[in-house]
């Protein structure tokens, strides 16, 4: 099979850079990768564990002669970044981004690009609590979505290129406006982990129950919330910064439904209540239906 580039280039070396990576190499769909990052211990680690082929010192030698440029840096590094490889991007390169929230690195990273490159923003729907350049493994895009947000006139070959290329690394893609995308986001992953950095925080507060209470009891409900409070502090900071307009509105609307749900407990109204618990399992059996999360019991964890 030939390679749909022959050159990707990485900035960022964590979870998302060492997964693509790692898919590409699977696929055999990338002739050569390229990578670095800002501290010289995950640059020592990646080349070590051979994530990329070729871990670079700057990101300037990184993009160098690249075809594909992936930008796998916290949202709020993306500035800096593509102002420092902007000079040295090849000419008819495809730069491209997997940040979580889309309009903030289109405002961010595009006045930098020169007009010889293609810029064409994703976001893979996939992730763990892990971050780092070991978190990595090539089956983290397997059947989950990527969506794409390439601004009006992308040229439709470098679009396809693209899609092809997040296909051969398991995923489906989608194309979306930018601001869609982080009000989509906000609803399906940013303010979960708000609620869920919450939940965890009160656990933490609350005198009453002890520490040892809320680890021991935890598999009733609780631990899931854990895992999602154990996501990457800095990422998940400059997703509220950067996506706060769409996390605000839908912050707004959970409130409200909190408080009606607080004033059917207040009330004994059980008929509320069981209605919209009825209402929310639907939702969960289409997820499970699309294949997107498994029917398995305890989310197939089993005894322990
Ligand atoms: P990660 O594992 O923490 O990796 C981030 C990488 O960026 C590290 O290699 C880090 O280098 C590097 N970096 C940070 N600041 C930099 C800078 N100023 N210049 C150059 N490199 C810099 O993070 P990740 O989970 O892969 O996330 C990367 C991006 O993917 C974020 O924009 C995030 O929004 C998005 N995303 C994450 C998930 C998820 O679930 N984790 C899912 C979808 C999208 P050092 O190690 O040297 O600090």
């Amino acid at each position: 099979m030939t390679s749909i580039y022959q050159r990707a280039a990485f900035v960022g070396l964590g979870l998302i850079a060492g997964s693509m990576a790692l898919a590409m190499r699977r696929g055999g769909l990338v002739a050569e990768t390229t990578g670095t990052a800002r501290s010289p211990e995950t640059r020592t680690i990646a080349a070590e564990i051979g994530l990329v082929d070729r871990v670079t010192d700057t990101a300037a030698e990184a993009v160098q002669g690249a075809d594909l440029v992936v930008l796998c840096v916290p949202m709020g590094a993306m500035d800096a970044v593509a102002a420092e490889i902007a000079p040295h991007l090849a000419h008819g390169a495809t730069v491209t981004d997997v940040g979580s929230v889309k309009q903030a690195v289109i405002d961010a990273v595009g006045p930098h690009l020169p007009d010889h490159t293609h810029f064409i923003p994703g976001h893979p729907l996939a992730g763990t609590e892990h971050s780092g350049p070991r978190a990595g493994f090539a089956e983290l895009f397997d059947n989950r979505w990527t969506i794409l947000t390439p601004p009006e006139g992308t040229d439709p070959q470098a679009l396809d290129r693209l899609t092809r290329l997040w296909q051969g690394m398991g995923a489906q893609v989608d194309i979306m406006d930018p601001p869609h995308h982080d009000l989509v986001l906000a609803v399906t992953s940013h303010t979960p982990h708000l609620i869920a950095y919450t939940m965890v925080g009160v656990a933490d507060d609350l005198r009453r129950v002890t520490d040892s209470e809320v680890i021991k009891y935890s598999a009733a409900g609780f631990r899931d919330f854990t895992r999602i409070a154990a996501s990457d502090p800095t990422m998940w900071r400059d997703v509220f910064l950067t996506n706060k307009d769409a996390t605000l509105e839908i912050l707004g609307r959970f409130t409200e439904e909190l408080f009606a749900l607080q004033r059917a407990i207040r009330r004994g109204d059980g008929d509320h209540l069981h209605d919209y618990f009825t209402r929310t399992r639907a939702i969960r059996r289409g997820i499970i239906d699309a294949g997107q999360d498994t029917d398995a019991p305890d989310f197939g964890r089993g005894k322990r």
